[in-house]
């Protein structure tokens, strides 16, 4: 099955103080990692950049095929990358450029999820912290059963037809898995990787980088 990757790393990075996923570490972009993790399980990889980036008269592809602008959300600069993954693509996967240490089998599992028959496939772990719900004023309401939550990962992989139906009706979620969700379909989860930090804030950055040390 003909397999792309969508990178999405068109954020601005107002939480990190400017656009976190192009911060190095061991002297190279994020997203150039999260590009390469991409490849071994992909036969395409479309990158999502600020517009002005790919406006440049030779856009820096990061290892990517095509480079695309993206949007003002996160979903807009999916559907962007969506726009630029060929017809014959039969599993896109969905993944943030600010995922830099997502391993290649980390990539490979959530494909086979999907080669495997289920519509779509993510990374999940179970959660170790309490979790309260609070009020306005930051009382505790209540005391969340954690026994049935998961804290969910990129990449997420998708049977391309259903990815590109959740989308087609132009809605916001925080990942991919929220908008087919939404259509009645089945996500499974597979197991999640420790290691696979988003990068947020400068903190999150310093451990990525000790990670990549160790
Ligand atoms: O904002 P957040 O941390 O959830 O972003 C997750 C990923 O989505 C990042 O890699 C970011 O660059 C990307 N993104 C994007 N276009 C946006 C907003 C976020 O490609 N408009």
């Amino acid at each position: 099955m003909t397999v792309w990757v969508v990178v999405v790393a068109a954020g601005s990075g107002s939480r990190f103080g400017g656009p976190k996923q192009f911060a190095e570490i061991g002297g190279r972009p994020l997203v150039d990692w999260s590009v390469e993790a991409a490849r071994c399980a992909a036969d395409g990889v479309v990158l999502v950049v600020p517009a002005d980036m790919a406006r440049s008269p030779s856009p820096d592809t990061h290892g990517a095929d095509v480079v695309v602008a993206g949007g003002v959300t996160r979903a807009a600069s999916v559907r962007a990358g969506l726009d630029a993954v060929p017809p014959d693509a039969r599993v896109i996967v969905v993944h943030d450029g600010a995922r830099p240490l997502a391993s290649g089998a980390l990539f490979r599992a959530v494909v086979d999820a999907v080669s495997d028959g289920a519509a779509g496939a993510v990374p999940g772990l179970a959660l170790s912290d309490t979790l309260k719900r609070v009020d306005d004023d930051g009382a505790v309401v209540s005391t969340v059963d954690r026994g049935r939550l998961m804290a969910v990962q990129t990449p997420q992989a998708f049977r391309a037809d259903v990815l590109r139906r959740a989308h087609a009706a132009g809605g916001d979620a925080t990942d991919d898995a929220g908008l087919v969700e939404a259509q009645g379909a089945t996500v499974r989860v597979v197991p999640g990787d420790p290691r696979n930090v988003k990068v947020t804030t400068p903190a999150d950055l310093a451990m990525a980088r000790a990670l990549v040390e160790a």
